[in-house]
């Protein structure tokens, strides 16, 4: 991919994440505590089919670009519940299986509803929004005790910081976030008067 090309995916989904509301700044207290001046809810963005279907298909033109491939996957699955949506709109434009992994009782992920993966299948994990990128890491586990060696990643929004959170599998994305969070005691939006408390994203009506 050309870095243009890269910049215009990126801008493309910013936009379209900003025009879902998907795309918050205020300040957010998060689920760990910190607060943050941004917030992303990709589910915000993916209730929309038309502009799910548009990243997505930017997003797979991408990556058939930078593996210089039509067709480099046979199959695309994600950890339940966050890569529901985003899997089948992925695996919609690869045109190929969407599946989705769900977490066992006992800790990891499973396959269930007679889903299967055959060990020599490429394999696309998507997750829409990775941050630390546990779940997908979960289901790469997974795939790789089935025996699947052709694994790689894929996000709308990657926030983990790093430009590739999972180390030695390929890792695309529509877009990199920066999410500066803080301790409350040190949080910047805290010390300014001119801001309001933080906010649990979803506990005011229109944001979540
Ligand atoms: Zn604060």
């Amino acid at each position: 991919m050309t870095a243009s090309s890269i910049e215009a995916l990126a801008e493309n989904t910013a936009s379209a994440l900003r025009t879902a509301e998907a795309l918050l700044e205020g300040h957010f207290l998060l689920s760990s505590g910190r607060h943050a001046g941004r917030y992303v809810q990709c589910a915000k963005l993916l209730q929309y089919p038309e502009l799910a279907a548009q990243v997505c298909a930017q997003l797979a033109a991408a990556v058939r670009q930078a593996r210089a491939e039509e067709q480099p996957f046979d199959v695309v699955i994600g950890p339940a519940m966050g890569a529901v949506t985003f899997g089948y709109e992925l695996a919609r434009a690869f045109g190929v299986r969407g599946l989705f992994a769900e977490r066992a009782a006992e800790g990891g992920f499973v396959l269930r509803r007679g889903f299967q993966v055959e060990a020599g299948e490429r394999v696309l994990v998507a997750e829409d929004v990775v941050t630390t990128g546990k779940s997908a890491g979960e289901v790469v586990h997974m795939l790789r005790a089935m025996g699947v060696q052709n694994i790689s990643a894929a996000a709308i929004v990657n926030r983990s910081g790093s430009a590739n959170p999972f180390g030695d599998i390929p890792f695309y994305r529509a877009m990199d976030l920066e999410v500066p969070s803080w301790p409350a005691a040190q949080c910047p939006l805290c010390a300014d008067p001119q801001v309001g408390p933080a906010i649990k994203p979803g506990s005011r009506p229109g944001l979540n």
